[in-house]
């Protein structure tokens, strides 16, 4: 019944939309096959989407492909004019889209409304560097020539987000690519493609020209290897699963595509015996809690060192006691669902082999008694670093401890890891704050800071966790090729 009336509120502003997109036409499956869409905070169907595979996603690279011509030669003042006006939209339709993202990803509303905002930050940035893509002019090494860089947008992109931030992602990487001059076929994840379809209908009215933004969905695995296979893609950006991005990353070889990956991470939050207890304690709770711990940057490990490791765990539990779980449409709920029941069955198997090697329980630790795919706030301590839960992504609300002597050892937990992405540490000492960060093998540190990501810095990861960065000043090169020009007879 809710979920009926959130759609009908969202079908009167035209933003709920429920096919596919292609050369600027909305569209089904050629063959008409559909897949329904799930509200994960009560398992009502919301509406189904085209499952669309091979031939919808090879006409929507060829729309792509045509549009390249034109929008690219636009002059990036034109391209930047239209971005401004999509994050415009974007922000005008704030409330809507985030009970869009609430219904369909299960977030509450307020980190919902953070993630429009954050989100549309990425349109806004990008329109603005869409006018700093500037080259070079290098000396030359003979006096009749001189030497040009010129730097052009790498062609057709194939753009494949998760459900975690339906919009975000989407707009992360579409942001960039349109700043550039490139156009971009979309694969949002099937469990959450209203967002991305309501971003493409805001695109369309800001301006940017049928075939420069194409969405399709259904199909993955068909629908990632069209965009492979086709050399008229140049690049492939994705955020997911470590799994998948290997997959991508060695289906792009073929066709020498750029790649950038956005992949797993496995953070560690440190905590020594010189830190703050209450920013501490509130860095952490926002860390591993928000989002329900299903984003990548969330905290997976909590390191405590053991001179405030019983202050630290006494306030924490009281902290994370106190977290109010349930459908996100309702008022001060901290936590949502979990995404789906495969997501809950591996936290709920994590827990348990950390249980059944010597971890315990000490807040939570089962599924919620609201039912359905809801987790109860977790902490566990008497982690191992050789556990499972430390050494995969829980992607839940549970935070294991694991309590540390020296900083050479935490260092070393820290970074005993094939994933880099994201790590903090708390610490009042500037010399260690330096002495940690510098030794952290990973793309994204937090001093005194839980949880960062802003449309101005560079987000990605080191080791598994991925290749490239997204957003900042950095995160137009992934989408641009560099060419030398070489004039002669120049005098
Ligand atoms: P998660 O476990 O977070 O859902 P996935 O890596 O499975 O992460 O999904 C991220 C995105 O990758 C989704 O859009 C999903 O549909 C897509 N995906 C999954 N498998 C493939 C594949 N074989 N090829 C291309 N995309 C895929």
């Amino acid at each position: 019944m809710e979920t009926e009336n959130v759609v009908a509120r969202l079908k009167s502003s035209g933003l709920f939309r429920t096919k596919g997109l292609i050369g600027g036409k909305w569209i089904d499956a050629y063959d008409g096959k559909t897949i329904e869409v799930y509200n994960p905070a009560n398992g009502e169907v919301i509406a189904s989407v085209p499952f669309m595979g091979e031939k919808e996603t090879k006409d929507a690279i060829s729309s792509a492909y045509d549009a390249f011509r034109d929008w690219s030669r636009l002059t990036a003042f034109d391209r930047s004019s239209r971005l401004r006006k999509w994050y415009n939209l974007l922000m005008e339709h704030k409330e809507e889209l985030a009970q869009l993202i609430t219904l369909e990803q299960g977030k509450p509303l307020n980190e919902a409304i953070g993630e429009v905002v954050y989100g549309a930050s990425f349109i806004e940035f990008f329109a603005e560097e869409a006018k700093r893509v500037n080259g070079d002019i290098l000396p030359s090494p003979m006096p009749d020539r001189r030497l040009f860089v010129l730097k052009q947008p790498v062609g057709v992109v194939g753009a494949i987000t998760p459900w975690n931030f339906p919009l975000a992602m989407i707009t992360r990487k579409v942001g960039p690519a349109l700043a550039c001059g490139c156009t971009v076929v979309i694969k949002p994840s099937e469990l959450t493609p209203f967002s991305a379809l309501a971003a493409a209908e805001l695109a369309i009215q800001s301006g940017i020209p049928p075939g420069v933004l194409n969405v399709v969905m259904g199909d993955a695995p068909k629908i990632g290897n069209s965009l492979l296979e086709s050399p008229q893609v140049r690049k492939i950006t994705f955020t997911g699963s470590t799994a998948v991005g290997k997959k991508l990353m060695a289906g792009a070889a073929e066709t020498v595509k750029k790649v950038s990956l956005e992949l797993g991470g496995n953070a560690p939050f440190i905590i020594f015996d010189d830190a703050d207890l209450e920013v501490a304690v509130k860095a952490s709770l926002a860390s591993k809690f928000l989002y329900t711990g299903q984003a990548c940057i969330c905290t997976n490990r909590i390191l405590v060192q053991e001179g405030i490791y019983d202050k630290f765990m006494n306030a924490f539990s009281n902290a994370v006691k106190s977290l109010k779980v349930g459908n996100g449409f309702s008022e001060g709920v901290a936590q949502g669902p979990l995404i789906n029941e495969a997501a809950i069955q591996k936290v709920e198997s994590l827990v348990q082999d950390a249980i059944s090697k010597g971890a315990k329980v000490v807040v939570g630790g089962k599924r919620h008694n609201l039912g359905l795919i809801f987790y109860e706030p977790t902490i566990i301590s008497d982690v191992k670093n050789e556990m499972l839960i430390a050494r995969q992504e829980i992607f839940g609300p549970v935070a294991p401890v694991i309590r540390f002597k020296t900083e050479e050892e935490a260092i070393q937990i820290a970074n005993d890891t094939d994933a880099g992405l994201a790590a903090y540490l708390f610490t009042n000492n500037i010399q260690r704050s330096w002495r940690v960060s510098e030794a952290l093998e990973y793309g994204i540190v937090g001093v005194n800071e839980g949880l960062h990501a802003y449309e101005v810095a560079p987000f990605g990861g080191f080791k598994q966790s991925g290749l490239g960065r997204e957003g900042s000043k950095y995160g137009l090169d992934d989408f641009l090729e560099i060419k030398c020009i070489c004039m002669g007879n120049m005098g």
